[in-house]
């Protein structure tokens, strides 16, 4: 738990969500600024920053409460789609210190752009990365 973070106020009580589901490890509210209505949190209840620093096992519950709630927004909503997102990291958007993953109902007009433009590799340069990668696997 960590006092200052919104997320483990969310899990304590001490601040209002509007919750959908709550196991012993895992809690899913809806997201308060949606990129779609319907769209939905998915949050360890368990206080760790990101993906990579929290147990295998906590992980695989979370994202079976992704693909119930998947399911469940995709027919409340009557969505096309969805997007499940994790961002770690200021860098790559995160808001939240606390590891939480995004259900975002999708539909075919909703003008929202989540595709990002393509980069190229230069000549060897994609086994380079492949080798970097896989040597520290
Ligand atoms: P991220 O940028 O991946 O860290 O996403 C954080 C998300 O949390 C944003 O989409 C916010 O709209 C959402 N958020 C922040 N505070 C609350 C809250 N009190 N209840 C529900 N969602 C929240
Ligand atoms: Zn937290």
């Amino acid at each position: 738990m960590s006092d200052e973070c919104i997320f483990c106020k969310i899990v304590k009580g001490e601040i209002p969500s509007y919750k959908l589901y709550e196991d012993d490890d895992v809690i899913s509210f809806l997201d308060i600024g949606p990129a779609n209505k319907g769209h939905a949190l998915v949050v360890s209840k368990l206080h760790y920053e990101l993906l990579t620093e929290m147990p295998s096992e906590l992980l695989q519950k979370m994202i079976i409460v992704v693909q119930k709630i998947a399911a469940a927004v995709m027919k409340a909503t009557k969505a096309d789609g969805f997007n499940v997102l994790n961002n770690n990291k200021k860098a790559a958007g995160q808001l939240v210190a606390h590891v939480h993953f995004h259900v975002v109902p999708r539909f075919s007009d909703d003008g929202l752009k989540l595709v990002w433009p393509n980069k190229e590799y230069k000549e060897k340069e994609i086994e380079e990365y492949m080798d970097k990668i896989k040597s520290v696997l």
